[in-house]
């Protein structure tokens, strides 16, 4: 699951129009073809939401080596509502927990446990299409984990993903989301300048106006902070229609206000984005509550006032901890403090 179709046929020593048939069999008609590699949940949960029915999956991730505790990925489909029609979007996790130590995120209290490969990426989307049967338009990396931190096994899903032998996923259906990691942002420039790469979507979840109110939410704006990160998205190539979407979870008391909002607008003057307001979804032991709907529209009519273009992320899923930020497993998150080594190889 983690390899192109060129790929597939090099490794597999097959004659290439054979091979390339298996491969196309593979992601095509699903598991009645090769049942032994059928990603089954371990568990899903499905919540109703307006738009229709969330259901946030597990799937077993067996260990790599002797010894390695088995994980699981988590990962969500989600119903969004268009004009006429509802599609589907795939929330995938990249890592098994996750290193950024965002205050606000369920994922991170838990540590990071591993990064996931291309292949383990992939086979979320494999699940829920062929064993969940769900019809998914779009994908986006916002599940457990920091995508730019586990670089190369991101890009190479992608690759699989919008293969047009594999599952053939728009390139322009594709969201990377991340917390702003510089280092990777560099790279991802590069990289979305290939050909076929012009149209992936590019989140960076800001959630705060300023650097005080960033380094006390998202550690990792102390080492990289905005004035570093704002002119790389100012200048983020891109083809003519596309929008940095900038994530902005709204926690009362926090980073809500108006001047909050009127700030923003000032830092983000020269980035070509949409401001995406997410409604703060209260993690295990939250010390914040969530929005009312009233500091929502304040916020969101503060920044329309200004000019900013901006939306409203609707929530969804937060009965069953699938919505934004509420990933994660509290029976890991609980052997973390009986000794078990995470975070390691960040
Ligand atoms: N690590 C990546 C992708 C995962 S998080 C990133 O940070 O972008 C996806 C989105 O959920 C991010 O924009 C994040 O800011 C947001 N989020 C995290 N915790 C949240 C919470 N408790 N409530 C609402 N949104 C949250």
């Amino acid at each position: 699951m983690g390899l192109t179709r060129e790929e597939f046929v090099r490794e597999s020593g097959a004659p290439a129009q054979a091979a390339l048939e298996v491969y196309k069999r593979f992601f095509r008609e699903g598991p009645s073809e090769f049942p032994p590699l059928a990603p089954v949940p371990t568990k899903s949960l499905v919540t109703p939401s307006p738009e229709g029915e969330v259901t946030k999956f597990l799937l077993a991730v067996p260990p790599r080596r002797e010894g390695e505790q088995s994980l699981e990925t988590e990962s969500v489909v989600i119903p969004m509502m268009r004009r006429h029609s509802t599609t589907k979007t795939l929330c995938v996790s990249s890592q098994v927990g996750c290193a950024m130590g965002c205050t606000f995120c369920e994922t991170a209290q838990m540590g990071l446990i591993r990064s996931l490969t291309a292949a383990e990426i992939v086979r979320q989307w494999y699940a829920a299409h062929h064993i969940l049967t769900h019809d998914i338009k779009n994908i986006v990396f916002m599940g457990m984990g920091e995508p730019l931190d586990n670089y190369d096994e991101v890009i190479q899903s992608i690759r699989v993903l919008t293969d047009h032998a594999g599952p053939s996923i728009a390139m322009g259906s594709i969201t990377l989301s991340t917390v702003g990691r510089i280092d990777g942002l560099l790279l991802l420039r590069e990289q979305v300048k290939q050909t076929g790469w012009k149209s992936l979507n590019l989140a960076v979840s800001i959630n705060a106006p300023n650097d005080a109110i960033r380094d006390s939410i998202m550690p990792i704006n102390r080492s990289m902070p905005l004035d570093e990160l704002v002119p790389i998205l100012e200048t983020w190539p891109r083809r003519k229609s596309g929008a940095i979407c900038v994530e902005y979870v709204l926690i009362p008391g926090v980073n809500a206000s108006a001047e909050h909002a009127a700030e923003l607008c000032e830092r983000f003057r020269g980035v070509r984005c949409c401001v995406n307001v997410i409604p703060y979804n209260p993690r295990r032991d939250s010390p914040w509550p969530s929005p009312t709907e009233e500091e929502v529209w304040a916020f969101l009519h503060e920044l329309e006032s200004r000019g900013q273009f901006c939306k409203r992320r609707r929530t969804k899923g937060r009965d069953s901890m699938a919505a934004c930020g509420q990933l994660g497993n509290e029976a890991i998150r609980k052997r973390k403090f009986v000794g078990l080594s995470v975070g390691e190889g960040s």
